[in-house]
């Protein structure tokens, strides 16, 4: 069914190990366990082009969920095949679903898979690529997923723990508004320095991004006690919003994504989330949709 514009809904806002974590006895996942509503999903999104396809970005291991979820956020009551699917990178949340495409779910032919030449590597090392037609994405060059969908693609590379394959932002640019995609990268300092950019918003004006879902993962330093928390290197949201202070006329939007269980931002009434709505951001929440 071909629609009007191009619409994004939220699939997912969680770090990779979801909401509950596998092993967790912390309040927040044992509630989780017990209320599926408070059960939260891996970070993807689902873009509706201008032809009524369905374009997935990301595969979590709860695809099934939140190809369900894209549907009945978009108004629809059945559930569609993505016509095209795009990953950032490599790490297991990211990928852990590419094998809902083949022949034991959906057994798809050839959907077409728009990563970079690394991630390519890893999904063929792993014996995941044939439901797909893989289409190498070269950094910094805008693609058309798919004909007529009114969108279009960047891949924007950005410094994150590349064990396995590279990492990717994604710009999708719509007809009005451009959104970029960023669950996951080390630390501002690094990916402002890889563009000679000065600050968190210069960089995303010198992108054109009138939208923003960022890496959120933590609040603070405190959150993994009895961890080492450089083995799992991301901005602190604590220290972001320092970076950006409030927003003001002419900012982009900025919302939050890719949060661990720890993550206060999690539970809207936090005084965390009240500070970052009252600074004029946001936390994306599942459902909800974006026009670009
Ligand atoms: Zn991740
Ligand atoms: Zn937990």
């Amino acid at each position: 069914m071909a629609s009007e514009g191009v619409r994004v809904a939220i699939l997912g806002i969680a770090q990779d190990g979801g909401v509950p974590q596998a092993g967790c006895n912390c309040e927040r996942c044992l509630e989780a366990q017990r209320d599926p509503v408070l059960r939260l999903y891996p970070s993807s999104i689902a873009i509706q082009g201008k032809e009524g396809g369905l374009h997935l970005i990301e595969a979590t291991r709860d695809i099934s969920q939140q190809i369900w979820m894209a549907a009945t956020s978009f108004g629809n009551d059945i559930v569609s095949i993505p016509r095209t699917l795009c990953i950032t990178h490599s790490h297991l949340g990211h990928i852990d679903g590419l094998g809902q495409f083949g022949k034991e779910a959906m057994g798809v032919d050839s959907i077409p898979l728009l990563v970079s030449s690394k991630v390519r590597n890893v999904v063929h090392s792993r014996d995941l690529g044939s439901p797909f037609d893989v289409k190498i994405v070269e950094s910094n060059s805008p693609v058309v997923p798919s004909e007529r969908c009114g969108f279009d693609y960047t891949m924007v590379p950005v410094p994150h723990r590349d064990e396995h394959s590279d990492t990717h932002a994604i710009l999708i640019r719509g007809p009005a508004r451009t959104m970029l995609f960023l669950p996951d990268h080390d630390s501002w300092s690094q990916t402002l320095g890889h563009y000679g950019a000065k600050d968190v918003k210069g960089w995303l004006r010198s992108l054109g991004v009138g939208i923003a879902l960022i890496d959120g993962t933590f609040w603070d330093g405190d959150e993994l006690p009895g961890r080492d928390m450089s083995q799992v290197p991301h901005p602190l949201v604590s220290e972001t919003l320092e970076m950006i202070g409030c927003r003001e006329e002419g900012d982009p939007e900025i919302y939050f994504i890719h949060l661990n269980h720890t993550n206060p931002l999690i539970d809207k009434e936090s005084v965390q989330s009240t500070q970052v709505e009252e600074m004029g951001w946001g936390v994306a929440r599942q459902s909800c949709v974006f026009e670009l």
